[in-house]
Formats: C-alpha cells, sequence, structure tokens
C-alpha cells in the first residue's frame, strides 16, 4: 500500500545513537539505544510494560525530547534544536493505542484534518487521497460515519489510514490492537501485514508475539532501558539463551 519512492535503498529510514531519556524525576527510562531501521523493514518493538517503548517512540516523533544521543531520520538529526518540528512529524506516521479519532468529526474530516491544517496540504489533495486510501480497505463507504458508528478495529483502521496521508517514511504503531476487543484484532493486523508487503517501514510496539514472530522483519526486545535482543524473530524468540529473554517470551507461550 505504500507509494514511498526515491528513498535511498542503502540509507537508514531511522539511526538511533546512544539515546538516554530521564524523566524528570529521575527515572532513567532509556539507557543508551542504538538501532537503525532500513528501508522497508517491519521491526516489532517488544518488552514488559514499562520498559520504555512508548517513550522511545515518543523521542522519535519529537513528542518528548531526549536527554543525550541523537535521532537521525533520513539524513536530519531531529534531534537537532534547530529543525523544523512540524516538517519531521509529516515524515513520520503515528499510531497509538487508543483516544485515536475526534469523535466529532467524521471520518474523511479526522483523516484529512492534520494533513491540511498542520501539514498544508491542499484540501481537494487530501480529500482525494483519503478516499482513494479508504477505498483501499474497504472503507470509503464510511467516509461520512463519525467514530462511534465504528467498531474498534475500523477506528484503528482509520487512524491508520490518517497516519498515511502524508506518505511518511516510517510509521510508528504504539500498541494499536491492545485496547481491542480480541475479535477485533486480526483485522488491524491484516492491514499492518499488507502495509508490510507493499513496503511501509514500520516500527511497532506490541505484544502479539505470534504476529511480531511471523510478520515481523527483524524483532528488537526492550529490557531495563536497554536493548536486550536485535535480531530475526527466529533469532530473538526461539533462539537467544540469554535468560532474560527467555523468561520473558515464557509469558507468552
Ligand atoms: P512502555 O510503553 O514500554 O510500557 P513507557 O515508555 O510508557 O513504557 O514507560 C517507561 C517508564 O517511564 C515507566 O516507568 C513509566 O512510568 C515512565 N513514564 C512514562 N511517561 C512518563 C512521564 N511523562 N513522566 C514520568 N515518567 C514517565
Ligand atoms: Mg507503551
Amino acid at each position: 500500500m505504500s507509494e514511498q519512492a526515491g528513498a535511498d535503498q542503502d540509507q537508514p529510514v531511522l539511526r538511533l545513537e546512544d539515546v538516554r531519556k530521564t524523566y524528570p524525576g529521575g527515572n532513567k527510562v532509556l539507557r543508551g539505544i542504538s538501532m537503525t531501521i532500513m528501508p522497508h523493514e517491519t521491526v516489532a518493538l517488544l518488552g514488559p510494560s514499562g520498559s520504555g517503548k512508548s517513550t522511545l517512540m515518543k523521542c522519535i516523533n519529537l513528542l518528548e525530547t531526549v536527554n543525550d544521543g541523537r535521532i537521525w531520520l533520513g539524513g536530519t538529526d531531529i534531534t537537532d534544536p534547530r529543525i523544523n518540528q512540524d516538517a519531521c512529524r509529516a515524515r513520520i506516521g503515528v499510531v497509538f493505542q487508543q483516544f485515536n479519532l475526534f469523535p466529532h468529526m467524521n471520518v474523511l474530516k479526522n483523516v484529512t484534518l492534520g494533513a491540511i491544517k498542520v501539514h498544508g496540504m491542499p484540501k481537494d489533495q487530501a480529500r482525494e487521497r483519503a478516499l482513494e486510501l479508504l477505498d483501499r480497505i474497504g472503507m470509503r463507504k464510511k467516509a461520512g460515519a463519525y467514530p462511534d458508528q465504528l467498531s474498534g478495529g475500523q477506528q484503528q483502521r482509520v487512524a491508520i489510514v490518517r497516519a498515511l496521508m502524508t506518505d511518511p517514511e516510517l510509521l510508528l504503531l504504539d500498541e494499536i490492537t491492545s485496547a481491542l476487543d480480541p475479535m477485533l484484532v486480526g483485522e488491524v493486523l491484516a492491514m499492518v501485514s499488507e502495509l508490510t508487503a507493499g513496503g511501509t517501514t514500520i516500527l511497532m510496539a506490541t505484544h502479539e508475539m505470534s504476529f511480531a514472530h511471523h510478520a515481523a522483519n527483524r524483532v528488537v526486545l526492550l529490557l531495563d532501558g536497554v536493548i536486550a535482543e536485535n535480531g530475526t524473530p527466529e533469532e530473538v524468540m526461539d533462539e537467544s539463551e540469554n535468560p532474560r529473554t527467555r523468561e520473558f517470551f515464557s509469558h507468552f507461550r
């Protein structure tokens, strides 16, 4: 479903260099995170609750500032305070666990608002792109519906469409199925799989271990603020000899 073109295939989409984040009060959440995401990779970010997955994503999306280290989005050092933050955010699509859509706006308005108001996309173009993206997930006929007329799964799929409006270089998905009725998880994960197949570059925090195993190209495990594992799903989830890694995955068997 992606139309990413012209990206340099040898250059990482995202590069983190020794990223550190301590919240006011002294909680050292990220203690030196270094990792790279290459074009078209889907990377699953795993770790216990409180291990810093959301914090890491917020630092990448500039919702939190890092205390130390650098984050590169393509060739841009986004930790440089002089950068244009809105321009950087337009290059990253984000979907959170919940509260993604504005309840008083219909689907089309929800999907187009940010692209028009924040990123300066012309209205007609935004409308056309939104309808095309909704069409691809079979939801064009819901363009006039309000969020409370949609299932949770449909709402999250609309939220993903909204995140794709600016054709971002990177899609951040933060536990997007955690608040869903189990029956609705599958349709959202199926959409993620389609994006992966279409070449979208994705970093997703998730507790859906079987999905991570079969759909991710790479798995990163965060434990106590550092990357404990970074490898293929098989290497990390099946073959790691690290007792803490095995302990973590044992909870999901
Ligand atoms: P995860 O997404 O892996 O569950 P988080 O990044 O949400 O982890 O949280 C990591 C740690 O940082 C937790 O101990 C959490 O309580 C703490 N934390 C998260 N957000 C804040 C904040 N805004 N201020 C202070 N502490 C925070
Ligand atoms: Mg989280």
